[in-house]
């Protein structure tokens, strides 16, 4: 399959070319849209061919269910039920944008997407690409992130060219997107609700809108089954090993020059860089320690570039702070499998 790459303008998008890609949504094909958290590969909810064709462009397992998006408040009623009290609260305060709800699903959605459970995930994405495309095809869309099963998220049309080139037939290409990480979960079927992953929204946030919240963050190893979707531990993963460090900087300077300098790629941030010139250490900078909203645009981009550099390993200092350093730490958790070395005076 030939796939095609359009550019389309990221807050204005031209109708014409909106209309090509819902025509192709509309036949049950699938499409690479720009979001504002990371690229999605859309396809019609409402159809159960397109939505079997996400789970194999993906290589997806059909146990881990897909997000349906929305773009306004009446295709819900094809998607939930019996909504609890949270969600108008949540929506009013956080829709258009980063925050997926969980919910209890409609009985006559497609048990596909839900891998399933009697529950749903829906988020209203914040880019108006993906909002005129849902509008056009006039479906709810269900969107994964577009990029090939246990690989970093696609943040550029060319991340999704990448993996997925060949297996799709269009790309709608807006440029970069704004987040970076994908939109915060949270589950208000469950009592008290709960995060199930960090991402754009800050869960400090929700804390502050709900009250009472937990954040489970369980994590399995591949060998295991997963109890439950979004716990797999390989995720996000570059194909070069990666070992993240958590602890004080200069710690770390030791630490990072026990690896031998012709074979380790460091993701470093701007306040090291200095050092690494000095200490002729290769490096990528993924911002300014002190700005994990830069951080997080970076990541997959970085982690995408930094395999294809011909080294055999990558490190990584885990970035401090709250709001979305916490997607951050999570992302990079999953993508080196859990190889987090604590360093300390000892
Ligand atoms: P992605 O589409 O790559 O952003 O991943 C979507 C994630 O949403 C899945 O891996 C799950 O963690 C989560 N998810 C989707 N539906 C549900 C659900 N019904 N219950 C819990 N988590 C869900
Ligand atoms: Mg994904």
């Amino acid at each position: 399959m030939n796939t095609r790459i359009l550019t389309v303008s990221a807050t204005h998008p031209a109708p014409a070319l909106i209309h090509e890609a819902a025509h192709l949504i509309q036949r049950g094909e699938l499409v690479a849209m720009p979001t504002e958290t990371v690229y999605g590969l859309a396809g019609d909810a409402l159809n159960p061919t397109a939505v079997q064709a996400i789970f194999a462009a993906k290589g997806r397992p059909s146990s881990d269910p897909l997000i349906v998006h929305v773009a306004d408040f009446d295709q819900l009623h094809f998607i939930a039920r019996d909504i609890p009290a949270q969600f108008s609260l949540l929506a009013s305060t956080f829709w258009p944008g980063p925050l997926t709800i969980i919910l209890p699903k409609h009985p006559l959605l497609d048990t596909r997407i839900t891998a399933g459970r009697d529950t749903v995930a829906v988020r209203m994405p914040d880019h108006a690409v993906a909002r005129a495309l849902i509008q056009q095809s006039g479906c709810p869309l269900v969107a994964p992130s577009a990029n090939l099963f246990s690989r970093p998220s696609p943040t550029t049309a060319a991340h999704v060219m990448d993996d997925l080139g060949g297996r799709i037939p269009l790309i709608l290409d807006a440029g970069a997107c704004r987040i970076g990480v994908e939109s915060t979960i949270i589950d208000i079927t469950a009592h008290p609700p709960t995060v199930l992953r960090h991402g754009g929204v800050p869960a400090e946030q929700l804390t502050t809108l709900l009250g009472d919240i937990v954040v489970r963050q369980r994590i399995i190893g591949t060998h295991e089954a997963a109890p439950a979707p979004g716990m797999l531990l390989k995720h996000y993963a570059p194909r070069t090993p990666l070992i993240v460090y958590r602890g004080a900087t200069t710690h770390l300077y030791r630490a990072i020059l026990t690896h031998p300098q012709d074979s380790t790629l460091w993701l470093c941030y701007d306040e090291d860089v200095v050092y690494a010139q000095t200490h002729h250490i290769p490096h990528m900078s993924l911002g300014s320690h002190h700005d994990s909203t830069t951080i997080a645009r970076n990541l997959f981009a970085v982690l995408r570039t930094a395999d294809h550099a011909d080294t055999s390993l990558l490190v990584v200092a885990e970035p401090q702070g709250d709001g979305v350093a916490a997607a951050v730490r999570d992302r990079l958790f999953r993508a080196s499998e859990g190889r987090v070395v604590v360093l300390s005076d000892t």
